[in-house]
């Protein structure tokens, strides 16, 4: 054999029509660890496994028949320790001497099947770090979700909460502290613009009376019916709110005083017109109205509305005052 060939980077062997190895290079002996009469005159089949064998016959001698050669047929052969060996087995059929000769190279992929290995090892890794990856997503995604829906919750009970902490628990008017905080915008408005707007102090007439004669439940009852009357008769954007006890306050914006005084009269017919289920309940009711010549706050806007209120209780009840009024007249009257 030629030395280039004997010594090949690859196993040569020449196998006859009937399998039987009538050549072999000195490489594929040294790769499986065999001498020269181990497997020259011996069957190449005995260098196989039965799987092997019926490989062999099931595609290398259909093929190299068929097409006079085999491409890159995967092959194990049995080493002299008796271990596997893989090889890519190329065969060709020719013609020498006047016979026929199957000349087969082998290339042994122990190393590709580990590179294989390892390749089909890192990309399992790489899926599952996807799939991991993708997990996290979802569970983030999930908890974003969740922090949101939390966080709308949360914004819908504090609107509750606010709504709660700025209204009257009896009446379900609003309450004296919204009034006070309207009243303070109302005023810096005006200081900006000098729309008038008005303010009312309401007060039910005699309520103890009520209470001791039909009891506290009932008084309840009458605060109750009061507020919802005012609330009726309120335009919209008017603000109704109980002050304390038996006396309600409301915010009028952009009205000026004789518009004001149109309005409460309104409602204090309203109230004495409802159809009370005991003894009729009137209230009384003092105006003020900001205007040009008012310097004062909140606290003397509302001290000046219950002065015309004391007025209307002085003058009999179940009436109107306004404040300038009083100052015009110079003595309290309705
Ligand atoms: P006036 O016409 O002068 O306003 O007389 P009045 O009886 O209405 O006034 P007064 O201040 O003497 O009495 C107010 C009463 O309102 C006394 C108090 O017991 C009662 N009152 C205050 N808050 C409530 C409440 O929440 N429920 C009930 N039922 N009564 C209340
Ligand atoms: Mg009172
Ligand atoms: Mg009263």
């Amino acid at each position: 054999m030629d030395v280039r060939l004997n010594y090949a980077p690859c196993g040569y062997v020449s196998i006859t029509h009937e399998g039987i190895v009538a050549d072999v290079n000195q490489t594929f002996l040294d790769m499986m660890g065999y001498r020269q009469e181990d497997v020259v005159q011996k069957h190449f089949e005995t260098l196989m496994s039965t799987a092997n064998k019926l490989m062999f016959h099931s595609y290398f001698y259909p093929y190299i028949n068929l097409d006079g050669h085999v491409e890159e047929l995967l092959i194990r052969l049995k080493n002299s320790r008796g271990e596997s060996v893989p090889f890519i087995l190329n065969g060709r059929k020719s013609e020498r001497e006047g016979r026929e000769w199957l000349d087969c190279v082998l290339v042994q992929v122990g190393k590709r099947i580990d590179y294989e290995m390892e390749l089909r090892l890192a990309n399992k890794q790489i899926e599952k770090a996807y799939w991991e990856k993708d997990q996290a997503l979802a569970e983030l995604q999930h908890i974003y979700a969740e922090i949101e829906r939390k966080q709308t919750e949360l914004m819908e009970i504090n609107t509750v909460l606010l709504e709660l902490s700025n209204t009257d628990k009896l009446t379900g008017l609003k309450n004296r502290r919204f009034f006070q905080e309207k009243l303070e915008e109302e005023l810096k408005l005006y200081s900006q613009t000098g729309i008038p707007f008005s303010l009312f102090m309401l007060d039910i007439d005699h309520f103890k009376r009520v209470n001791d004669t039909w009891g506290h439940a009932y008084g309840d009852e009458v605060l109750f019916d009061v507020a919802s009357v005012l609330q009726t008769h309120a335009r919209e954007g008017d603000i109704v709110a109980r002050y304390g006890g038996e006396e309600f306050v409301m915010l009028l914006s952009r009205t000026k005083a004789s518009e004001a005084k149109v309005c409460a009269d309104r409602i204090r017919r309203a109230v004495s017109d409802f159809s009370w289920k005991e003894d009729g309940v009137t209230i009384s009711i003092g105006i003020m109205t900001a205007t040009d010549a008012l310097e004062d706050n909140e606290a003397t806007l509302l001290e000046q509305a219950d002065q015309a209120l004391y007025a209307s209780k002085e003058n009999g009840r179940n009436r109107v005052t306004h404040y300038e009024d009083l100052k015009l007249q110079g003595s309290p009257h309705s």
